[in-house]
């Protein structure tokens, strides 16, 4: 099979890694790519936004899979765009409807969807410009600290965390009047503060069915101690500690059926992965946020932990037979810690040599801003490099993480030295 994936971090090496060792993959391309995924499959230089040209490339190279990486094709209709296409309506693509990835383009339309199938959420309510004074009121409602988050994609910082209601009303005027995040903050969703500890669940449908992937934690902040400014994710581990088999039951009954019960019966038309941003209140999860892809870094411990054959997967969910596939999942635990730039997630350099990629044993070196240039690896972005490693506990994982990362260098490397500080 030809398989095309799309995008370009450090989450599509992961899943180009896995989906190599396919016996049903024959050949993988991957647009845009890194330098990375150019050493293990074919690069194109394509953007997965220009769906027209994607189409063009997949008839010319005769693709009979697509698997769509990142959310902004996705909630932008990719997958409408080859099912309304007679030329290419009969390739599989692996990603929701454009309906379906509204659960990651539309905050409240996520939390409709949470209110409207019984899965616990904070308690919220959307206001449009119009209706600032309302939200304001609603403000008052509420105990800090505040929670407003733009109703669009605004690449993870759209949600703003207030403890003083004066600067919350301000906010929510920034948002709503201002346009602060532009058309994505033309509607705000107001909610309570849920305090807790915060994971990851990865849920593979079908749109019928369903399996559970391994489950991860990320780091998001830049600084140690998870101080400082949002950032992509700077490492993650997996599974989490504290989601033990009764936590997970919970969620499962909870959160995971009714999500894909909500899916059939709102007709979102759904074959891909359910990324479940979970926060564990007491003993109990609620769900803090849905995407509709992969998570970056998490992809790069939850792809390695997965034994079973990914393209088999992917298969079932093109299908529609996902049910009858089997997951097996490494009882390992595995760990990434990414290595950025200095200055990111503010202004960074980019075009740095990096050295050290040919001494690293005993972990696997996911690309994500990396670029060859004159034959050579070059940073080309913020986020550079994940190191994954294995271990029996996630503190042997990551020790091997950090020892391999010791031989890598460029010029002003920064990485949290803190991954899984506080499990
Ligand atoms: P991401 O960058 O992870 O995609 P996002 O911008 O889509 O995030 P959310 O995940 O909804 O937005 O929120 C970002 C972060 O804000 C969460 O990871 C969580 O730490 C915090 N947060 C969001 N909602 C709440 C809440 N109700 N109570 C407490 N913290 C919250």
């Amino acid at each position: 099979m030809k398989i095309l994936l799309l995008g370009s971090g450090g989450r599509e090496h992961a899943l180009a890694w896995k989906i190599l060792q396919s016996t049903r993959c024959d050949q993988l391309y991957i647009a845009p790519g890194n330098a990375g995924t150019s050493q293990i499959a074919t690069n194109l230089d394509l953007s997965p936004l220009d769906f027209e040209s994607v189409k063009q490339k997949v008839l010319e190279l005769g693709i009979d899979m697509v698997i769509v990486g990142p959310e902004d094709p996705l909630v932008k209709g990719i997958v409408d765009f080859f099912k309304n296409d007679d030329a290419i309506k009969h390739i599989a693509v692996i990603g929701p409807s454009q309906k379906g990835a509204a659960l990651e383009g539309s905050k409240d339309f996520a939390k409709e969807f949470l209110l409207k199938h019984n899965i616990p959420t904070a308690a919220y309510q959307t206001f449009t410009k119009d209706k600032i004074n309302e939200g304001k009121a609603f403000l008052e409602t509420l105990q800090a600290p505040y929670v407003l988050k733009a109703d669009g994609l605004a690449a993870g910082k759209g949600v703003v965390i207030l403890n003083d209601i004066a600067e919350a009303k301000v906010e929510l005027e920034n948002m709503l009047v201002d346009a602060k995040f532009g058309d994505a903050s033309s509607k705000v969703v107001i909610e309570e503060f849920l305090s807790g500890i915060e994971l990851s669940c990865f849920v593979l449908t079908d749109g019928k069915s369903y399996k559970i992937l391994p489950t991860a934690k990320d780091y998001k902040r830049i600084g140690e101690g998870d101080k400082g400014l949002n950032t992509g994710g700077m490492g993650a581990i997996s599974p989490v500690p504290f989601a033990t088999d009764e936590f997970m039951a919970k969620v499962e009954e909870r959160v995971v059926k009714p999500t894909i019960k909500g899916i059939i019966e709102d007709k979102l038309d759904f074959k891909g992965f359910v990324f479940i941003g979970l926060i564990k209140v007491g003993e109990d999860p609620y769900v803090i946020e849905y995407n509709v892809r992969m998570g970056d870094p998490e992809t790069e411990v939850v792809m390695p932990r997965i034994e079973s054959d990914i393209v088999d997967l992917f298969e079932g969910v093109a299908n529609g037979t996902l049910a009858e596939k089997t997951l097996v999942i490494d009882q390992r635990s595995a760990t990434t810690v990414m290595l950025v730039s200095g200055g990111y997630p503010e202004a960074y350099e980019k075009g740095l040599e990096i050295t050290g990629l040919d001494l690293v044993s005993d972990s696997i070196v996911f690309h994500a801003g990396t670029v060859l240039k004159d034959d050579k690896v070059v940073t080309n972005g913020g986020r550079v490099l994940a190191v994954t490693s294995y271990g029996n506990t996630f503190e042997e994982a990551l020790k091997k993480s950090y020892q391999n990362i010791d031989k890598l260098n460029f010029d002003k490397i920064y990485y949290r030295k803190d991954i899984g500080f506080d499990l």
